[in-house]
């Protein structure tokens, strides 16, 4: 059981399923990492059942605001249930057969991410208490999918926070799954689920890619921080002229060369470039090039906060760059997956960025992550990814 300090229970009334280690006010009964503990406000009433994390700031993260609600594997199974069935009826569903089945505290179930690559699943458990019940979760995945077979990549950053192991490998079933083909929107690209970034594939983009496609006809496109190909792809699906791609990762680009090969595409009109982008830009700003759509979906800058002020700069410069490259009447879809940076500080660096690269543009779409990555209403911490479609006059 945890007891909070006087006050401390406002924001759970709100539902925000997080409570942090400065609202504890005592901890009793001694609960092991992953147990599900009663969390008790000043006054003795108990408002929400919780998983322990002792070794996190986030000190125990909701299950439930159901004072009586078992949690046992049936709850899982139930909360995976949900999860799937919202995905079914999810027009993406219709057009990919790649997408987020369970996104963490959204779903109601902190910690937890699964995305569904054809007929793999890759499972990344972030927090003690999906690890605690790992074992019934995975059996209602594979159950409920109908996927034989899962990939477990617990080896993001995020579970040194919570005191957990790195671990990675097939839980259910086994094959190669360096190059799992999916299709999204009509187009072919293969990902790797063991090696690759995230769970493999950046699935939250799903619709921007898409929307990038009908904008990209007779353009001369810059895809910058390109990964497996998946905007440079896009747009040469739409009829780009032309599409200059960049990306550090020379493994990606190799599959991004993979991806290009399996779609009926000409692929001569895509150049893959192992670069910097910030260096990059540079070189091709002081060649002269010019471009009618570019492209920037970079790397969290800033996970927290805390980083945001050199985030800020980083943003600044590759936006920058991207100004002075667009010709004018050129588009320019730029993102941040920073969690550490708003939708109005992203707004007011690209339009510093403008400001200083001395383009006149202004927004004309506004860009977030794909209805698979749900966001509820009390997470607001659920909303990372933001975009923007400018328009250079
Ligand atoms: N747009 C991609 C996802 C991009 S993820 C898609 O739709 O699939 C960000 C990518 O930026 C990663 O592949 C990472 O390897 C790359 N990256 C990170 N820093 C970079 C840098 N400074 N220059 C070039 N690429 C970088």
């Amino acid at each position: 059981m945890i007891k909070l300090k006087p006050g401390r229970e406002k924001s759970l009334r709100r539902h925000h399923p997080w409570v942090f280690s400065g609202a504890v006010a005592s901890v009793s009964g001694k609960p092991k990492a992953g147990d599900t503990v009663d969390i008790i406000t000043a006054d003795g009433k108990t408002v929400a059942r919780a998983a322990y994390s002792p070794d996190s700031q986030i000190r125990a993260r909701v299950w439930s605001f159901d004072p009586a609600l078992e949690i046992d594997a049936a709850f899982f199974r139930d909360r995976v249930m949900r999860a799937l069935a919202m995905r079914e009826s999810l027009p993406a569903a219709k057009h990919s057969n790649a997408l987020r089945l369970v996104h963490g505290e959204s779903d109601g179930l902190p910690g937890l991410i699964v995305d569904r690559y054809a007929d793999v699943l890759v499972a990344q458990f972030l927090a003690s208490g999906v690890e605690r019940w790992r074992d019934p979760i995975l059996d209602a995945l594979a159950e409920l999918s109908g996927c034989e077979a899962i990939y477990e990549r617990s080896d993001a950053e995020t579970r040194k926070l919570e005191g957990l192991k790195s671990r990675s490998g097939f839980v259910r079933g086994n094959r190669n799954a360096t190059r799992c083909p999916i299709i999204e929107h009509g187009l072919n690209f293969r990902v790797d689920v063991e090696q690759g970034q995230k769970t493999g594939f950046f699935l939250d983009q799903r619709e921007n890619r898409q929307r990038v496609r009908t904008l990209a006809a007779g353009r001369e496109v810059l895809d910058g921080f390109s990964y497996t190909g998946g905007f440079a792809i896009a747009a040469l699906a739409g009829g780009a002229r032309r599409v200059c791609a960049i990306e550090s990762s020379k493994d990606a680009i190799e599959i991004a060369k993979e991806n290009l090969a399996a779609n009926p595409l000409d692929a001569s009109k895509v150049e893959f470039i192992a670069a910097d982008v910030f260096a990059h830009l540079r070189k091709l700003r002081d060649q002269g090039a010019h471009f009618d759509l570019v492209v920037l979906d970079p790397p969290k800058f800033a996970p927290t906060a805390a980083q945001a002020k050199n985030a800020a700069r980083a943003y600044k410069d590759i936006n920058l760059l991207a100004f002075k490259l667009l010709r004018p009447g050129g588009l320019l879809a730029t993102f941040s997956c920073s969690g550490g940076v708003d939708a109005g500080l992203f707004q007011s660096i690209v339009a510093g960025a403008a400001l200083d690269a001395g383009a006149d543009a202004k927004i004309i779409e506004r860009f977030g992550a794909a209805a698979d990555h749900p966001v509820a209403l009390e997470f607001p911490e659920g909303e990372y990814l933001k975009g923007l479609l400018v328009l250079k006059n």
